[in-house]
């Protein structure tokens, strides 16, 4: 029996399913998760110390690699200060500031512990500001668990197929409207019937829980229009793609501006932290200035708060994402090359440092449906092959994998070799 066979028996005495968030149980790929024991850089090292090549990076928080030395020591000189206050400190008006000054219609943000929280918060703000009760959401995005948002979304949601969870009451549920990504028709349809009622659209600027499907052309720019057209505001959660497509994540990739952003993952540098920031104007609804409320005792939270401010120091530094996204590039392209060579229908999709790899004979994935149609269990056997020869993909096939900056030549090289034995097994 291995250790991490041991540890997930104990967990699930005391856990339901032995894990605080589902999609760590590989319900979906089948078999014992790894139970992690450090990580650093590029690596995971489970119970038994074996090593693993990260291509899950904690869900995309640790752009910089596992326990980047002046990240922790940024942590631990922060924490002999003390853990939490409660009251305010510079550090948030420093993070805040970094935010404000790096992302557009960013004249204020608040911090909150996670992008759940974020979200729900952003919702509930657009809500208070419009005087508006529904929502526009998209298939197969993921907003976090919060009841409004829990509607046909994806990531474990979707892998556990409960894409629509019992608990969340009817009648909120019927104020989210659910459209198809990447259906910029369906978008005016809607607007065309609801527009007066419509408070937000929320939606993931590169859709990264199923799979990664990026927007097609002309798409964010429907979204951005109809909502101008109709008055309601634009959120565009980059809590996944913050930092992590670009510096300014999706917004400055494509060029295209939120009425509120939501962020979360990087600029945490793996602590606890959400942040929802937009226009002044919107942003002055929420208490204290305003009636919209919203509150936490751990917000903005010190030690978080310089994990963060460490990370987005290092990231901003001059040409942190081109060698990024070459290494990706790399990485994407050598696994097509081996699926290829080896007669394993395989196609890809990549924007900045986020990456999908899809089992199926389409050439280009762009939706939700041909995602639900690729073949999971070729994923899964692939998954298992990869795990053994010490590459840790995310365990369900409708994740996005990501680089770090930690990640070398020799680490996409290994990834690589690895794929090609794992291929020549794949029936
Ligand atoms: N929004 C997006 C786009 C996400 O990817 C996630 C989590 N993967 C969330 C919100 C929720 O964040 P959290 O898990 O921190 O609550």
């Amino acid at each position: 029996m291995s250790k991490s066979e041991q540890l997930f028996a104990e967990a699930q005495q005391y856990i339901p399913g032995g894990v605080n968030s589902p999609v760590r149980a590989f319900r979906a790929v089948g078999g014992t998760p790894v139970f992690i024991r450090r990580a650093e850089g590029a690596y995971l090292y489970d119970a038994d110390d074996k090593r693993y090549i990260d291509y899950v990076q904690s869900w995309g928080p640790m752009v910089l690699g596992h326990a980047h030395p002046e990240v922790i020591e940024a942590v631990v000189e922060q924490a002999q200060s003390g853990l939490s206050f409660g009251a305010p400190t510079e550090l948030e008006t420093e993070l805040a500031e970094e935010l404000c000054r790096l992302w557009p219609n960013m004249d204020l943000v608040r911090f909150v512990n996670s992008g759940t929280e974020a979200t729900m918060s952003a919702i509930r703000l657009a809500r208070g500001y419009t005087g508006r009760d529904k929502i526009v959401k998209f298939e197969g995005c993921y907003h976090g668990h919060s009841d409004s948002l829990l509607v046909k979304a994806g990531s474990g949601a979707l892998t556990m197929g409960v894409p629509s969870s019992p608990g969340v009451p009817a009648a909120l549920a019927d104020h989210t409207i659910t459209l198809s990504y990447n259906e910029a028709d369906a978008v005016r349809a809607c607007f065309e019937e609801f527009g007066d009622q419509i408070a937000c659209i929320i939606v993931e600027p590169v859709a990264g829980n199923m799979n990664c499907i990026p927007p097609v052309p002309g798409f964010l720019e429907t979204l951005r229009e109809v909502c101008d057209q109709h008055g309601a505001l634009l959120i565009l959660d980059e809590v996944m793609t913050g930092f992590r497509v670009s510096l300014t994540g999706a917004q400055g990739f494509y060029g295209i501006e939120a009425d509120i952003t939501t962020l979360g993952k990087v600029i945490g540098g793996g602590m606890p932290v959400g942040a929802f920031g937009g226009k002044r104007k919107i942003m002055e609804q929420i208490a204290p200035l305003g009636p919209v409320y919203q509150a936490g005792t751990l917000s903005g939270n010190p030690v978080a708060m310089v994990a963060g401010l460490e990370t987005l120091r290092l990231v901003e530094e001059s040409d942190f994402y081109k060698p990024l996204v070459a290494r990706t590039d790399r990485l994407v392209e050598g696994i097509l090359a081996a699926g290829k060579a080896a007669g394993i229908p395989v196609t890809a999709n990549k924007v900045g440092s986020m990456f999908g790899f899809f089992f199926t004979e389409e050439s280009k994935v762009t939706n939700y449906q041909q995602v639900m149609a690729c073949n999971n269990e070729r994923f899964n056997h692939f998954f298992h092959g990869m795990l053994e020869e010490g590459i840790y993909l995310a365990p369900a096939s409708y994740e996005a994998g990501f680089m770090s900056a930690a990640h070398t030549d020799e680490d996409i090289e290994a990834t690589i070799a690895a794929a090609e034995k794992v291929f020549a097994r794949l029936d």
